[in-house]
């Protein structure tokens, strides 16, 4: 190695180009971006992608969900590589942050590597994962759920869009279907640097969030029947009125993300009350309760705890009941030697950080399952993300990079 490691740093100005160069495709008239998964805009940021790369001599593997890998020989061939990624697809009305810096901070330790002419034992991938926001394609994390093994090859192929476009057809179209396997395999290390797109950093004045896993998630739906009868004539004493568990069962679930916090959440999004008549009293409300916490034993708490609630709160009020489990994404627990390394890598290099919890779904969550796996976080403003006001400060930007690179030259010569 011609370089001392201590010396490398990303260029803040080449990466901060590269993003605005990225941010030109699909660009909105609020400044943010539109470039959904398997667009032409998609194919054109893919294209973009893989020529820096092959500017500074990486190798392309395309496998068959359309991930894109650029890939940097190590010297040593069959140590597993240290791979870095995030994803380049956009929401429909995205930012010009979300996903596309993890894979641009990623080409950046590439570029600074081939800059300064360093070799790593381990070869260093960066890849560009197909389908994480799930807003064209549902699911999300599409690309790297099907190389997790979570999905199949032929469920992703199959998934269609509002349009009746299938994901196969799309792939076909921009020319990305390759020829790699989309399976698991060995790997040293996985990275993803991300905004946070929530508030903590920024508020906290902190530059590097060290994520220690993503928050695990159950989907319930509460259904509580009472009797319809009318506002006027009924004596409150003699109704059956859905509403009175309901009042506990919502407070109730406030209050257990509380006593859970700072990472219980318990959301209540939609609540649909049957017949839905003003002067009538209803005889039936569904409630969709969303519940989440980092911590698998303590989100199984929450869950129980809640069903007492409904239990509790209806028989008091002679409500008949049910709580249907809608669906669960269990917590993922990032790889605790990696979150040290991007700890000591960020004190090493003079950063404020904290230890944070992601709230959001990335496609780490899914490498997660069969490599050992970190992310960083760096601020950004307002924690506003999944907009096109979306904004970051190149400072910020660089010092995740920086973060980053020092991490993965870290790994890669283990
Ligand atoms: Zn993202």
């Amino acid at each position: 190695m011609s370089q001392p490691i201590e010396d490398l740093r990303a260029d803040r100005d080449r990466l901060w180009s590269a993003l605005m160069a990225m941010a030109e495709i699909g660009k909105t008239a609020l400044g943010g971006c539109n470039r959904p998964a398997l667009s032409d805009e998609d194919r054109r940021a893919r294209d973009q992608f893989v020529q820096w790369a092959r500017e500074i001599g990486c190798q392309i593997r395309v496998d068959e969900m359309g991930n894109v890998f650029a890939v940097r020989p190590g010297t040593e061939s069959e140590a597993p590589p240290v791979l870095i990624g995030s994803h380049l697809d956009t929401q429909p009305t995205g930012g010009r942050f979300d996903g596309v810096y993890g894979v641009l901070a990623g080409l950046e330790v590439l570029r600074v590597l081939a800059d300064r002419q360093v070799d790593c034992r381990r070869t260093i991938e960066v890849v560009s994962w197909t389908n994480e926001e799930g807003s064209r394609f549902v699911p999300a994390m599409l690309g790297s759920g099907v190389v997790a093994g979570a999905h199949t090859l032929e469920f992703a192929y199959d998934r269609t869009d509002r349009d009746g476009h299938k994901f196969l057809d799309e792939l076909d179209r921009i020319g990305y279907r390759g020829s790699a396997p989309a399976q698991t395999r060995r790997l040293h290390a996985a990275f993803e640097a991300h905004i946070e797109q929530g508030p903590i950093l920024e508020r906290t004045g902190t530059t590097i969030g060290v994520v220690t896993g993503i928050q695990g998630l159950e989907w319930l739906d509460v259904v509580l029947d009472g009797v319809e009868c009318h506002a006027g004539p009924t004596p409150m004493e003699d109704r059956r009125d859905p509403w009175r568990a309901a009042c506990p069962i919502i407070d109730g679930a406030f209050e257990l993300a509380h006593r859970n916090s700072p990472w219980g959440r318990a959301t209540i999004g939609d609540v649909r009350v049957r017949p839905g008549s003003r002067n009538t009293v209803p005889g039936q409300l569904s409630i969709s309760v969303d519940l989440r916490h980092p911590q698998a034993v303590t989100l199984t708490q929450m869950v129980a705890e809640f069903h007492d609630l409904v239990e509790t709160s209806a028989r008091r009020c002679h409500i008949d009941f049910a709580v249907q489990p809608v669906w669960g994404m269990p917590a993922t627990v990032f790889d605790t030697r990696l979150v040290d390394l991007v700890e000591t890598s960020a004190s090493s290099l003079g950063y404020a950080s904290r230890r944070i919890v992601s709230g959001a779904g990335h496609d780490s969550l899914h490498v997660a399952k069969f490599a050992p796996t970190a992310m960083i976080f760096v601020p950004c403003a307002g924690g506003l993300s999944h907009n096109e006001q979306e904004r970051a400060a190149p400072e910020d930007l660089e010092a995740g990079a920086n973060v980053l690179l020092r991490a993965v030259l870290a790994a890669a010569n283990e």
